[in-house]
């Protein structure tokens, strides 16, 4: 392994030396045969024995070799004090490098309609940026595409809205479609899955669905928390996820939240679920945002000034889909009006989504905040219900506004539905206990803390 103070080194290296190269084929050459052939040469990698030249196109090399035969290798080989072969290497231009990802999830897209899978082409692991936030994730899902069946089973992601399980699922199905050609695989989401059954019952065909999930070689399904309370799904679910463990066949999962937390589930139903390896998804830290807009970016190819970026990153709080939203809509705005995106555009066009900052933070917005992230509405927060769902979310609101906001306990209690002020006391003794206990909620807790912070 070279140590990365060596590479950097050997980077170092490499540029002086074709500098001092490229000196030496300017006196040789011609200052005009130099500006037109040879500047434009980048030397891509040196390696004992041999050079990698990077050239606009073939001409440069024929050209080069035609008039001067020989002479880079003679130059490179002296100066580096080894003897060299030279390649040249036609430098691939992003306009072509966009164009072949975009043939490869067509000819994905048709591949996957004809073996009747419905998944999204474009959500592969190449365009899945990984961050602190979801790289525990990211790596158990990679295991699983390397090795699936063999590895984690049931693996079991959950995470708040729009923050990536349904593409880091599809990722691990279309690793294995593009791969195992003859891998049965499924993609469902839980609603999906029910309405199949309900369907299936209602016509005597039970046996029939029975034995479509029974013959999958892998099982993604979507946002399971869905099967709250449904009991005949939740029986015929479990058999199905037997079978296929049984049987070694992988088995993947989305949740918007872990299985102890899934509310009106069967004993039985949630331990299957725990048994292979649960993995949470966070909200993204401020530079995975940043990596993410300017994948999103470039892969719609739009030109975003670096000050924009911040602004969106910095803006939008959470949720990896509002980002991409934002996005669009910028997008579309300076197409329609011919005007480049820059930062006074962006305010404006995104008023309404972004507010001020400077604005003091709310008992409102951290509501919001804690309401998406359990996929509930805010309102669902205030309501008197008492179900375990919203208990926690509600706790945990009371918990932030303290530690964040001005607000009294008696504003707070008032805020989240008219609870009095030992309500919202004894609510962040909970939470406090809670995130000694548990790690996973603790590290949620200081993610909502640091995005909330005003
Ligand atoms: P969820 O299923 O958790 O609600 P999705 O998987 O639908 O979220 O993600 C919402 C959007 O955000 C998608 O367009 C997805 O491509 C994008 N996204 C989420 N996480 C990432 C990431 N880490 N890198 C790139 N795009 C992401
Ligand atoms: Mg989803």
């Amino acid at each position: 392994m070279i140590s990365p103070v060596e590479s950097e080194k050997g980077k170092e290296n490499k540029a002086e030396l074709w500098q001092r190269a490229q000196e030496e084929l300017r006196s040789r050459t011609g200052e005009q045969f130099y500006q037109m052939w040879l500047k434009p040469v980048r030397l891509k990698e040196l390696r004992a024995g041999q050079a990698v030249l990077e050239v606009p196109n073939r001409f440069f090399r024929e050209w080069i070799e035609d008039n001067h035969p020989g002479l880079l290798a003679e130059v490179l080989g002296r100066l580096s004090g080894n003897s060299l072969k030279v390649r040249y290497q036609v430098a691939e231009t992003q306009a072509a490098s966009e164009r072949r990802a975009e043939q490869a999830t067509e000819s994905r897209r048709s591949r996957l309609a004809s073996r009747g899978i419905y998944l999204n082409p474009k959500y592969t692991f190449q365009s899945f940026v990984v961050g602190p936030c979801n790289q525990f994730a990211h790596a158990a899902a990679r295991a699983v595409a390397e090795a699936p069946g063999r590895s984690y089973n049931p693996l079991f992601i959950y995470g708040g809205a729009g923050l990536g399980k349904t593409h880091l699922i599809s990722a691990i199905g279309n690793h294995v479609a593009d791969r195992l050609r003859h891998f049965n695989l499924l993609y469902v989401t839980s609603e999906q899955f029910t309405n199949e059954l309900v369907h299936a019952i209602r016509h005597q065909k039970t046996d029939e669905l029975k034995a479509k999930y029974r013959s999958l070689d892998l099982l993604l399904l979507d946002d399971v928390q869905f099967i709250e309370g449904k009991g005949s799904t939740q029986e015929e679910l479990f058999h199905t996820l037997n079978a296929l463990y049984e049987s070694q066949k992988q088995i993947v999962i989305s949740s918007d939240r872990p299985p102890k937390e899934i509310g009106n589930l069967t004993e039985r139903l949630r331990s299957r679920f725990s048994m292979g390896l649960i993995a949470d998804i966070q909200p993204p830290e401020l530079e995975t945002k940043i990596a993410i807009i300017h994948k999103k970016a470039e892969l719609e190819r739009i030109q975003l000034p670096e000050d924009v970026v911040h602004f969106l990153a910095q803006g939008v709080r959470s949720n990896i889909r509002e980002l991409e939203g934002c996005l669009i809509r910028l997008a579309a705005h300076s197409s329609l009006t011919g005007a480049p995106i820059d930062l006074p555009m962006a305010r404006t066009v995104l008023r309404d989504i972004i507010g001020q900052a400077d604005r003091p933070l709310t008992v409102e917005a951290i509501l919001k905040a804690v309401a998406e992230h359990y996929g509930l509405r805010p309102q669902e927060l205030k309501a008197r219900r008492r179900t375990k769902e919203v208990a926690l979310p509600r706790q945990l609101v009371m918990f932030l506004a303290r530690e964040l906001t001005q607000c009294s306990l008696s504003e707070i209690g008032r805020a989240v539905g008219g609870k009095d002020h030992a309500t919202v006391i004894y609510a962040c003794k909970q939470v406090q206990r809670r995130r000694q206990a548990d790690e996973g909620f603790n590290r949620l807790v200081e993610n909502l803390i640091n995005r909330l912070r005003p």
